[in-house]
């Protein structure tokens, strides 16, 4: 075997930022000269920025991601498209965010099983869960994967349901040419420093192509006011900085060329990893009629004896993580839904890893966790 004296990181955020720092220290310079730090111009110009990359009319600033997809829903409920106690359909092996985004509003999470292939939501069990109470169906793009088809499309158009995206994880993805963010009704993205586009701190953004809730949305963030201490909505404090926004439109140029890197990962690891006892993600890529390009957030495989395979590869200096160990319904947070049953999403919650993947992880060092992973012996 190589030998790999050094430790390779789940994640190297230093080095992910250091590749700009002279860009990222000029930035913050800027926004410090200003005299100016919320809501300002560099957020502006990154909501600019931003819309274009995505093709969409409507970018919002807000704080995080979780913020970012409360507020549309909180819109929608402004509009008087939903009200307390109405059903949206999510995933039921998302993070928790995407689920307090919808207790926050008082509307009740309505869980559907994965996908055992592609681990997003299972778009052929939809309908069996849909009741006059449904009004949007929130798809997650876990794990940088596109979760969208036709038939998705077509069932929130029979019943008159929004398609909300927690694209959080797959900035920069593509569904037949168009880019996530820009599929559904609505977005929510996340900034958070660990995403594929991260900050330097906490930031989000809302895309949507619907004029009159941007309208609200942009007031929501903004202590429900359009008007300096005028107050059409109850609104909350959800601004996105000005420094963040600079950081990010540093960061923004680089996007792709970043994503095309952990697809070289990726596929490194796909076309390399024989091991039959680990199981590895399957990627709608090029094999539907709807060409997906996918952004690899995290590179989740499975295993049937998980714990076991971590200690093994942390052993050999391979930090891993799972993503995640106990899905958001089985929570004391949610202790009223903690007795569903939902086979699938706890499969994957048993079975997951996600291996090191990020912009600047080199091929040697896949080359090394290949290796590791392939003469790994499994034991029950
Ligand atoms: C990160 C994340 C969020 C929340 O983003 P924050 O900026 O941390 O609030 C929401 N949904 C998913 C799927 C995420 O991964």
């Amino acid at each position: 075997m190589k030998n790999y004296n050094k430790i390779i990181k789940f994640l190297d955020l230093q080095k992910i930022n250091n590749q700009y720092a002279e860009e990222l220290k000029q930035a913050a310079g800027e926004v410090i000269d200003s005299g100016w730090y919320v809501l300002g111009e560099k957020v502006k110009e990154f909501e600019t920025n931003l819309s274009r990359y995505i093709g969409i009319k409507h970018a919002i600033g807000v704080a995080n991601g979780l913020d970012a997809l409360r507020i549309i829903l909180k819109a929608y409920i402004e509009m008087d498209v939903m009200k307390e106690s109405d059903e949206i359909l999510v995933p039921a092996n998302t993070y928790i965010a995407s689920i307090l985004a919808i207790t926050d509003n008082r509307l009740k999470p309505v869980f559907v099983e994965p996908d055992i292939d592609t681990y997003n939501l299972n778009i052929s069990l939809i309908e069996q869960h849909i009741t006059e109470k449904t009004r949007a169906i929130m798809v997650v793009h876990l794990y940088g994967q596109v979760c969208w088809s036709l038939d998705l499309e077509s069932i929130a158009q029979k019943h008159n349901l929004k398609i909300i995206e927690d694209n959080a994880q797959a900035i920069g993805a593509q569904w037949n040419g168009k880019r996530t963010g820009a599929l559904g009704d609505a977005a929510g993205f996340s900034f958070y420093p660990g995403k594929n586009l991260g900050a330097l701190g906490d930031a989000g953004v809302i895309t949507t192509n619907d004029d009159k809730l941007a309208e609200i949305i942009r007031a929501l963030g903004n202590y429900g006011s359009k008007k300096k201490y005028i107050h059409e909505y109850q609104g909350l404090n959800s601004r996105m900085d000005e420094i963040q926004a600079a950081f990010l439109n540093v960061k923004l140029k680089y996007l792709d060329a970043e994503n095309q890197k952990r697809r070289e990962i990726a596929k490194y690891y796909c076309q390399n990893i024989t091991n039959p006892c680990i199981i590895l993600p399957v990627h709608k890529s090029h094999f539907t009629s709807h060409p997906q390009e996918q952004v690899w957030h995290l590179f989740v495989i499975r295993t049937l004896n998980r714990d076991h395979l971590q200690n093994h590869l942390s052993e050999k200096g391979i930090q891993t993580l799972i993503h995640y160990p106990v899905p958001p319904y089985k929570q004391k947070a949610y202790s009223i839904l903690n007795k569903l049953n939902m086979p699938i999403t706890e499969l994957i919650h048993d079975q997951v890893i996600s291996l090191p993947i990020s912009q600047t992880m080199t091929l040697n060092e896949a080359e090394f966790v290949v290796d590791v992973l392939n003469k790994y012996e499994y034991q029950k």
